[in-house]
Order: C-alpha cells, then sequence, then structure tokens
C-alpha cells in the first residue's frame, strides 16, 4: 500500500509537470483525440503530450517494458488512470493498434511481430485500420473471398474490403485473406499484417449521413505481403479473427461512457425543459433521463469489472458481446433522448441558427446509428449471447 502511495504522488507529480495545459480540457469530439500515423499532422501541444507519455510507456501503461509499454502492474494501472481522471487529462492516444491489433498480437504474435509492431504503436507512430468486411461478407464474415495466393516468400493479394474505418489514414491494416480454397470457409481463412504503402493497395472513402467520411473501400489488386507477416498459423486466422473481436467489442462498448459535462443529459434538460424545486420540470423527461442514467453507471460498473479482470489476465470472451449490444444501445437511447430535448434546435445541420452543441447532438444521433452495427451488429450480439453465454439451443 506504501508503495502504491508513493507511486500515486510521483505519478500525480509527473503528470502535473508535464501535462500541457490544454490536455486538461474536455473533448469535444472524439475526433480530437491523437490517433498517430505517418499521415496526420497533430498541435504541437497533442504531440508533446504523445511524445511525453510515450517515452514513458503510458500510452500503453500495462504492456511489457521489452515491446516499449509501461510495464505497470494492474493497481499501478488503475492508479495512473484515476490520476489522469483526476486532473481530467485526456488520453494521449487512441486508435486499433492499442486497442486491437497490439492486445491480439501480445497473447498470439510472435517474437519478432512483436518486436516489429508494438514499440511503434506505443509511440503512436503507426496507425492501423481493420480489413475484415467485403461486400458479400459482413455478418457472415467467414464468407469472405479475398484471395491470397501463395508465391515464395510472399502471398498476392486479390480482392475488396469495405467499411474499412479510417484506411485513408492508416499506415497498415490487419486484414483476413483466404488462403485455402477447398477447405470449409472457416478453416481456409489467414490473419495477415499488410503495409497500406504496398503497390496495389488504392483506398476510396465512403460518405455518411452525418456528412463525415470515417471509413472507405479498400481495393487489392496484385499486393505482395511477405509470409513472415502471417499471424499465427497460415489458414488458422478464425480464431485469431474471434479473439480481435471480443478485444474490439469491449472497446466500442468503452467508448460510450460520457465524455463531455456541456452535454450531459440533465444539464442539456434542465436548461431546454425547465426546472422546479432543482428538478427536471417535466416528469416524463425526468423519468427518460434518469433510466438512461441508472442503466450508464450499471454499464459503467460492469466495464469496470470486466477491465480489471482483463488487467488480471482473464481474456475476453463472448461475454463482450454483451458489453458490445448493451454500450450501442444505450447510446442510441442517449443520444435520441438528447434530440427529444433540445427539439427543434436537435434537428439542426449548419448555420447560424443553432449552437454548436446542438449541431454536434445532430451528428451524435446520426452517428450513433452506426454503431450498433460496426463490430457486428446488435442481431449478431444478440445470437452470440444466446448460444455461447447462455448455452440455449440453434
Ligand atoms: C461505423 C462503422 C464502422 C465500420 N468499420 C469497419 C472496419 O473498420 N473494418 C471492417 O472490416 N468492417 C467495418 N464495418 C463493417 C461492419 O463490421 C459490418 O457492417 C457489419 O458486420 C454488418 O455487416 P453488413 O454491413 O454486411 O450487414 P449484413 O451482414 O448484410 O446484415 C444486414 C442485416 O441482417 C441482419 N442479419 C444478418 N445475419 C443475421 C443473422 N444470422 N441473424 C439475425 N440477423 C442477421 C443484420 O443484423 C443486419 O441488420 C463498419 C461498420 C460501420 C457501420
Amino acid at each position: 500500500m506504501a508503495d502504491l502511495d508513493t507511486f500515486r504522488e510521483e505519478t500525480r507529480r509527473w503528470l502535473v509537470e508535464h501535462a500541457p495545459p490544454s490536455m486538461r480540457t474536455p473533448l469535444r469530439n472524439p475526433d480530437d483525440l491523437c490517433w498517430g500515423g505517418r499521415k496526420t499532422r497533430y498541435p504541437a501541444d497533442v504531440q508533446r503530450w504523445l511524445d511525453v507519455m510515450a517515452e514513458r510507456g503510458w500510452t500503453a501503461p500495462t504492456w511489457p517494458r521489452e515491446y516499449g509499454g509501461g510495464g505497470l502492474s494492474r493497481a499501478e494501472a488503475k492508479v495512473l488512470a484515476g490520476e489522469m481522471a483526476k486532473l481530467r487529462l485526456r488520453p494521449p492516444l487512441t486508435g486499433f493498434g492499442l486497442t486491437m491489433i497490439g492486445p491480439l498480437l501480445l497473447q498470439e504474435g510472435s517474437e519478432d511481430l512483436k518486436r516489429e509492431h508494438l514499440p511503434p504503436i506505443v509511440r503512436g507512430q503507426i496507425r492501423w485500420c481493420q480489413g475484415y468486411s467485403e461486400p458479400g461478407a459482413g455478418s457472415d464474415l467467414a464468407s469472405l473471398q479475398t484471395k491470397a495466393v501463395r508465391d515464395g516468400d510472399d502471398f498476392i493479394l486479390n480482392g475488396q474490403k469495405v467499411w474499412t474505418s479510417y484506411a485513408d489514414k492508416a499506415d497498415w491494416m490487419f486484414i483476413l485473406v483466404r488462403t485455402d480454397f477447398e477447405a470449409s470457409k472457416h478453416g481456409g481463412i489467414t490473419f495477415l499484417l499488410m503495409d497500406m504503402e504496398t503497390p496495389g493497395v488504392s483506398v476510396r472513402p465512403i460518405k455518411l449521413i452525418s456528412g463525415s467520411s470515417p471509413f472507405c473501400e479498400t481495393f487489392l489488386s496484385d499486393v505482395h505481403v511477405p509470409v513472415r507477416n502471417v499471424v499465427g498459423r497460415i489458414n488458422g486466422g478464425w480464431p485469431l479473427a474471434k479473439a480481435l473481436l471480443g478485444h474490439e467489442r469491449t472497446m466500442i462498448a468503452d467508448v460510450f461512457k460520457e465524455r463531455d459535462d456541456s452535454q450531459r443529459l440533465i444539464a442539456v434538460a434542465r436548461r431546454h425543459v425547465g426546472e422546479v424545486d432543482g428538478r427536471v420540470a417535466d416528469p416524463v423527461v425526468r423519468d427518460r433521463v434518469a433510466q438512461v442514467e441508472m442503466d450508464q453507471a450499471c454499464l459503467d460498473l460492469t466495464l469496470a469489472r470486466a477491465r480489471d479482470g482483463a488487467k488480471a489476465g482473464h481474456r475476453p470472451g463472448p461475454e463482450s458481446s454483451i458489453f458490445k449490444y448493451y454500450g450501442t444501445e444505450l447510446n442510441q437511447r442517449r443520444r435520441s433522448l438528447m434530440v427529444d430535448i433540445l427539439g427543434p434546435g436537435g434537428i439542426g445541420w449548419e448555420g447560424p441558427g443553432f449552437e454548436e452543441a446542438e449541431l454536434r447532438a445532430t451528428r451524435d444521433w446520426l452517428r450513433s446509428r452506426g454503431n450498433t452495427i460496426e463490430g457486428g451488429t446488435s442481431e449478431i450480439q444478440l445470437n452470440i449471447i444466446a448460444k455461447r453465454v447462455l448455452g440455449l439451443p440453434d
């Protein structure tokens, strides 16, 4: 305990000394987070915050030191997170490297792949994207058709991926390809790491209803990928693909913690609906807000328990579907209630007639529609929960 108290004090002192003051303001938008990578330039204070934290390995606090991580124990990582929260500090880095491919490589990667790929993730030098979905393979992912044919020390890839989030900004992709065309559909899949700069890779952004373009179509035409970039074994990619989805689903649910005080439902409801005796005036709105906040508190506590389990070495299994399902459905309820409370202000798109928070509410509401699709739809999560968590018959 004394050690932990000393660690807490030193951590707090270090954070206060090294964090740029601008990193202590709430995030207005998740896109303001630093995603790292070779293709994006960040403001000087964001880059400095990344650099000082990465230097200590605190962008990936529990990863082993030999791969650039902080080597912190579970208890120390909790202290660090707590001190950052108290100082209202932003995470220095986010992205699919830290949340998806990094954890998978730690579990399943060869020593060479770990040494090559984990340190640049910790330092935010390489940004990753996920090449799973194809035009004919979404929920039924194992039907994927992107071909990889062996040619000496390389595979030659041909095919198309779709809905590839941030493919236009990413440096590397973790990709599922078909390497055995005779095997069962789950049996012929290989998990590969591919440099996006490889000749034959082209990317076309897709524009969304929310106005943004966070994902792309990715086309592969005679792309050479070295065989040494296989994670696990050739034709053994399916269990790894599922393990990574476990990390992804927990991460997606984790994102839906409230992140901005000015956006808090209660504050917005008080302002727009009015107050009586310190309570939101309209009993129906009050009831809906209370329900969302109670459900959120339950989710946050359950996620905190799962995070503790993960730090103790428990791998996310099919129960991550519960988080994914509940977190994304709850987020949709929250966003849609926000728009209801804002009334006409909640359906603005642009222009001087709307406050910035109102415009953000509209866009957040539209973006939340995709949350129940990405990482596997709600229907698919319910199927997994029924079969693999509850053990119900097919
Ligand atoms: C915002 C966003 C970001 C994404 N980012 C990525 C990414 O970075 N990389 C990537 O590879 N993919 C990404 N995706 C793709 C995503 O994983 C797929 O959209 C998703 O798996 C669903 O596949 P689909 O779109 O082909 O729909 P389909 O599989 O065609 O499903 C259509 C409908 O049928 C339902 N359905 C299908 N099968 C069943 C079943 N067995 N039982 C009950 N209902 C069923 C589905 O629930 C859905 O409502 C992203 C998607 C979104 C929305």
